[in-house]
């Protein structure tokens, strides 16, 4: 591996998939100027001609379904079944935000003298940065909704997993968006995703990772004024009270955090549990932590992979030493691979780094709290606000504790997190503004007031 390209291993067996080159400081700059002259002409094209390329595109990634999931599978290890839903997501959300340059309305406003309205202006050139755990899903949140808004947009998928981003800039191409539209950038975060953050051209960064990252980030668009989303970790809790249908909850607990092998910003990582039910709700945990199916990413009924690369799997394993506290362990196979099997800790306190630190593997912490007041006081006691779960048949109780979670995706009884109509995005330092939802593209606009004179008849 020269310092120039990355090959791309497969973590269930370590194999190598494919070299993929890496763009350098002066390829992304002239990616940028590209992109700068097609916003041009795509802003000017019109509404329903923009709207017809986002469907155009939807129609061909509908088309690709096999091809994206099976790159997924073979880069990130995903369950072949996960992989599916991730390309058919992106195709939905380009459906969705289809919808969005016919409906980008402005407002017009009573005022003297004459006629007000608003524009919702594109921002111009957008940088989009995504990590390696649902590349797909993550990037289409950012690039749909600017496409939608008018803008040309820059991709710069993470280092370990380029593979499905390069195959949707192909994609878009042969679906007939405009050259330098949407640009696939494979490279190194401190070289192209820094360009994204100092090149006066870029407009606005959607950065998705790390809180650490994300901050540099942050910090670095301040110097230009630039505009930023950050979506960033999480240690969301999934609070059980002694009400709930505690077998639902359990059965169900599993999949909140070791789906995609726990590699999920919104991992219900910390279970927490009324101590009326906690001895019921771990007898009804185990036999549902040994019944994930761990193995094969290409088996149709495996539920969890392997993680995604051996350097992520020292850093999980790190948290899970020879004497950690250990409940119960789900299987994992053995010999090549980034296995980690499905791991219950019980802390011995809430300041223990498994359950204030995002592990980002198939690790859970379950604790045990006296009433309402001290779960929701447990829940919020971290620097993370994303998403969360309650358990609970009582209706008041439910939405008490939605409105008290310091958090900004919430399910009561059930462990969902995103849908694209809805909004996403993180409370305190899991983030900053929203993606998804009916507004999302106005969050690669600014808006512009313009006031016409009219002159009475004398
Ligand atoms: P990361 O290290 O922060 O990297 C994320 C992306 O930023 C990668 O593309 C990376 O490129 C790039 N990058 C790194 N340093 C950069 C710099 N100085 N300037 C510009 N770009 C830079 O995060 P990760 O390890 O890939 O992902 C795991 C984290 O993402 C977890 O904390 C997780 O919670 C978070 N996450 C959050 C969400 C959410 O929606 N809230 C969703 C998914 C993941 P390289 O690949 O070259 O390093
Ligand atoms: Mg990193």
């Amino acid at each position: 591996m020269s310092s120039s390209s990355y090959t791309v291993i497969n973590p269930a067996d370590e194999s190598v998939v494919s070299v993929v080159e890496h763009v350098d400081l002066a390829g992304t700059d002239d990616a940028i100027a590209r992109a700068v002259d097609a916003q041009k002409k795509w802003a000017r094209l019109a509404p329903a001609a923009r709207a017809g390329a986002l469907r155009d595109f939807a129609a061909a990634v509908d088309a690709d379904i096999e091809t994206l999931a099976g790159l997924e599978t073979r880069n990130s290890g995903h369950p072949i079944g996960q992989a599916r839903w991730e390309a058919g997501h992106v195709r939905d959300v380009l459906n969705y935000y289809s919808a969005s340059p016919e409906r980008l309305f402005g407002t017009q406003i009573p005022v003297a003298g004459g006629l007000d309205v608003t524009f919702h202006e594109p921002l111009g050139v957008v940088g989009v940065i995504t990590p390696w755990n649902f590349p797909m899903t993550i990037a289409a949140w950012g690039f749909v909704p600017a496409l939608a808004a008018g803008n040309a947009v820059l991709l710069k998928p993470a280092e370990w997993t380029p593979l499905t981003s390069i195959r949707l800039g192909e994609l878009g191409l042969e679906a007939g968006l405009p050259e330098g539209l949407f640009q696939v950038l494979p490279g190194r975060g401190s070289v192209v995703g820094n360009r994204f953050v100092t090149h006066e051209a870029v407009r606005k960064v959607v950065f998705t990772g790390s809180t650490a990252v994300g901050k540099q980030i942050m910090a670095g668009c301040a110097d230009q004024v630039k505009r930023v989303t950050l979506e960033l970790g999480g240690k969301s809790a999934n609070i059980v009270f002694d009400d709930s249908d505690l077998e639902k909850a359990a059965a169900t607990a599993p999949y909140s955090v070791f789906d995609n092998a726990g590699q999920d910003c919104c991992a219900r990582s910390r279970i927490l549990v009324q101590e009326s039910v906690y001895e019921r709700f771990m007898e009804l945990l185990e036999p549902a932590v040994k019944g994930v199916k761990v193995g094969d990413p290409t088996d149709e009924a495996t539920e969890m992979g392997p993680l995604v690369s051996a350097a992520h799997h020292a850093a999980v394993s790190d948290y899970v030493p020879a004497d950690a506290p250990v409940a119960f362990r789900g299987t994992a196979p053995t010999g090549p691979g980034f296995w980690f099997a499905p791991t219950v800790l019980l802390p011995a306190s809430g300041t223990d780094r498994t359950v204030t630190d995002e592990i980002f593997g198939p690790v859970v912490t379950v604790q045990r709290f006296k009433d309402e007041a001290e779960g929701v006081r447990m829940a919020n006691d971290t620097e993370y606000g994303l998403s969360g779960s309650i358990w609970t048949r009582d209706v008041s109780r439910a939405l008490r504790v939605s409105r008290a979670i310091e958090s900004g995706n919430l399910s009561v009884n059930s462990h969902s997190s995103v849908r694209y109509s809805t909004p996403f995005g993180g409370f305190k330092q899991s983030g900053l503004g929203r993606e998804l939802g009916p507004d999302a593209p106005l969050a690669f606009t600014d808006t512009k007031n313009v006031f016409i004179s009219v002159e009475e008849l004398s």
